[in-house]
């Protein structure tokens, strides 16, 4: 493309809310046949609400969920911030902790009061080796409505079951549909449960699924895709999206998201609206055809 074309295409595209860092982003936009979507905060709102909450016979509520909401208001996941905010909702007051502990894509631990508390997926579980047999159809049905099954467990012994459930964004089913009828894949990356992103990814049509990844995951699902040459674009918002939007061939940054991956990005969408990605990809097509 001549210079002033793209000059006159990033300009088209700021006036769209889609801000290029890079003007070979334009280009190679043209080119991609699949586009891949980060799930929480990208396709769903990242403002996940606790919906479930279920407790192992011979542990009490409200002590449950005041230890659970103590680790948990440490951590800076939305999961956390819809525990806390329940407990607090519940006049639950929160206690103070010792030994914090982050496990990126499994969970969070900490000591309170003199007991070990762990919060997180099936995995961190697994990991700590808490038999989670009784509870097994609890977290599979869960997941099939949607919802992410976290589980609690205290001094050893499985305490809860808890659902957090994000919702969808409004333009996410339109904008979805947009992208298949200008031909393209839609893929979906996640660190949640696979149950929860197939449930998910089936509601809006999405082509592929990669779940349950941590951030090298994700690039790694990345590369997978553009096995054979194909072009890539990938979404997402999070710290956990940098390494990902710096290795797609166009890395587009929710703009409402973290730094770090509107740093990592060649494309930045405004608003938090997915109409922005077929935007970006409706001025690239034009740029592109008038110089052809
Ligand atoms: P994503 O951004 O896609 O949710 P993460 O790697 O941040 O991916 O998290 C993956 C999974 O790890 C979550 O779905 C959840 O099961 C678990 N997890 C992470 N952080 C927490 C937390 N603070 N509390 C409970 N579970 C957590
Ligand atoms: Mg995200």
């Amino acid at each position: 493309a001549t210079p002033t074309s793209i000059m006159v295409g990033t300009g088209r595209a700021a006036e769209l809310g889609v801000l290029f860092r890079r003007g070979d982003a334009l280009q190679t936009l043209n080119d991609v046949t699949t586009v891949a979507l980060d799930k929480t905060g990208t396709l769903t709102e990242g403002h996940p609400e606790l919906t479930d909450l279920t407790i192992t016979k011979g542990f009490e509520e409200a002590d449950v969920l005041r230890l659970v909401a103590s680790v948990e208001a440490m951590s800076e996941h939305p999961i956390a911030a819809a525990i806390v905010r329940h407990a607090k909702q519940n006049g639950l007051a929160l206690a103070s902790i010792d030994d914090f502990s982050s496990i990126t894509g499994f969970g969070v631990s900490a000591v309170i009061e003199g007991r070990k508390v762990f919060v997180g997926a099936d995995r961190l579980m697994s990991r700590e080796g808490i038999d989670l047999d009784a509870v097994k159809s609890v977290g599979e049905t869960l997941g099939q409505e949607g919802k992410t099954p976290l589980f609690a467990a205290i001094d050893g012994q499985l305490a809860a079951v808890i659902a957090v459930s994000d919702p969808i964004k409004a333009s996410t089913a339109e904008a979805i549909g947009a992208l298949h009828d200008l031909g393209l894949k839609v893929a979906m990356i996640t660190g949640d449960n696979e149950a929860t992103a197939q449930a998910i990814a089936a509601k809006l049509g999405i082509d592929e699924v990669v779940a349950e990844v941590l951030p090298e995951g994700k690039v790694a699902a990345i590369e997978r895709l553009q096995t054979g040459g194909s072009k890539v674009a990938f979404v997402g918002d999070g710290i956990n999206d940098a390494p990902a939007l710096a290795r797609a061939d166009v890395g587009i940054a929710i703009g409402t998201g973290t730094d770090v991956a509107i740093e990592s990005a060649d494309v930045v969408l405004l608003s938090g609206d997915l109409k922005g990605v077929v935007n970006a990809l409706h001025v690239s097509q034009r740029t592109m055809r008038n110089i052809r």
